[in-house]
């Protein structure tokens, strides 16, 4: 039986054999506890050093500016949970977006139920945010502003250096949630101002399991409190042994993604609009998401005259791909980014994500276009 269609590459990605062969190593020979003071140590801790500097270099930071965790939710914790707790004597606001990953809503949320505000700025029907709105939002107890690079859902890419700006302007600190944009498109902490930057690995090719958070040391230095305590790893911010096979293979992730960005970047844009040319040519197909603003490989549509959950069904066996973001996957509820776009409840639910890829190709696209439109035609 042939394996479905993989087109599900905002929920993961497969790894890289370039990635997965700069890791080997560090399992087996190279294992040591990069907190040991001996040859193993030393070896372990040499690789992350490097994998850090490489990391911080590819978004111009700095390496002591780079503080790993298990990934996107985890550094998306860090970032607002720690800076809520280290400023909450300075104000208890916090702006945030509708569209956001369940992993910054949860924890504003949270920070909601001991007493925090939370601003939650809506986006107009194409995903963007209005920069106008965005200010007007900012009061002088504010001391966070979150907004996600790319979403991944609809792939829309916020104007970052925009919102950069503003931040700075209010001496707010401004995070952004980078795990879908990190080696896709390109990230200037200094050129956009941002002060807290969360990544994974997992999305671009790299291993499951390691991410980070960027923390900007200087104009201004951002306190942040540790979510977890223990060996006072990451200078005492991230505590836990390093974990360092995944290390080398994020940063070798980062470093493979950079090296073919533009060139990939155009690829799969290609291919991704011709998917889209050739479902659009039936009636009632919508794209969910600005057309241009958006990460090469995505392309998120809403079907009219179809049920949502037998779309997915008939498409189960030919196309690996969602609805909505793959936390919510089993949730029969419309994604809440789409219904943030102003869709009605029905024809949010009948919508797909179709994520393209490193190692999708012309003849995949062609197929699952083919099989996209059958089984369209036929619920219809
Ligand atoms: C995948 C994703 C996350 C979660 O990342 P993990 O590394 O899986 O914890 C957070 N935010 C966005 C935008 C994502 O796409």
């Amino acid at each position: 039986m042939q394996r479905p269609i993989y087109l599900d590459y905002q929920a993961t990605t497969p790894m890289d054999e370039r990635v997965l062969a700069a890791m080997m190593p560090y399992f087996t020979q190279f294992f040591g506890n990069s907190s040991s003071q001996h040859l193993y140590g030393w070896e372990a801790d040499s690789a992350i050093k490097q994998a850090r500097s490489a990391i911080a270099e590819s978004i111009n930071g700095t390496a002591e500016e780079i503080i790993f965790t298990s990934g996107a939710t985890e550094a998306n914790n860090l970032a607002i949970k720690g800076v809520a707790e280290a400023y909450f004597h300075r104000g208890k606001h916090l702006i945030t977006v509708q569209t956001e990953h369940r992993a910054v809503l949860d924890p504003c949320r949270y920070l909601e139920s001991l007493g925090f505000e939370v601003t939650y700025l809506g986006v107009d029907s194409e995903g963007l945010i209005n920069l106008t709105q965005l200010e007007e939002s900012i009061r002088p107890d504010t001391i966070l502003i979150s907004v996600m690079a790319a979403n991944n859902e609809i792939g829309v890419l916020q104007p970052l250096a925009a919102i950069g700006e503003i931040c700075h302007r209010h001496q707010v600190l401004f995070h952004t949630d980078a795990a879908q944009a990190i080696a896709k498109i390109p990230l200037d902490v200094e050129k956009m101002q941002i002060d807290l930057m969360s990544f994974t690995a997992h999305k671009i090719y790299g291993p499951k399991g390691i991410g980070a958070l960027y923390i900007r040391k200087r104009h201004p230095r951002v306190a942040i409190t540790p979510q977890m305590q223990g060996g006072g790893q990451e200078q005492g911010l991230r505590a836990g042994t390093l974990y360092t096979p995944q290390i080398v293979g994020f940063a070798k992730a980062i470093s493979l993604g950079l090296a073919e960005l533009e060139q990939e970047g155009q690829r799969q844009q290609v291919l991704r609009d011709k998917l889209w040319n050739a479902i659009n040519t039936l009636d009632g197909i919508y794209l969910n998401g600005h057309f241009r603003d958006r990460l090469p490989g995505n392309l998120n549509i809403s079907i009219e005259g179809v049920k949502g959950t037998s779309l997915l069904l008939a498409l189960q066996p030919l196309i690996a791909l969602s609805s909505g973001s793959a936390c919510s996957a089993s949730s029969a509820n419309p994604s809440h980014v789409l219904t943030a776009l102003g869709h009605s409840k029905n024809l949010a639910q009948a919508s797909l994500r179709l994520g393209l890829g490193r190692f999708t190709t012309s003849e995949e696209v062609d197929r699952a276009a083919e099989q996209i439109i059958k089984t369209i035609q036929s619920l219809r």
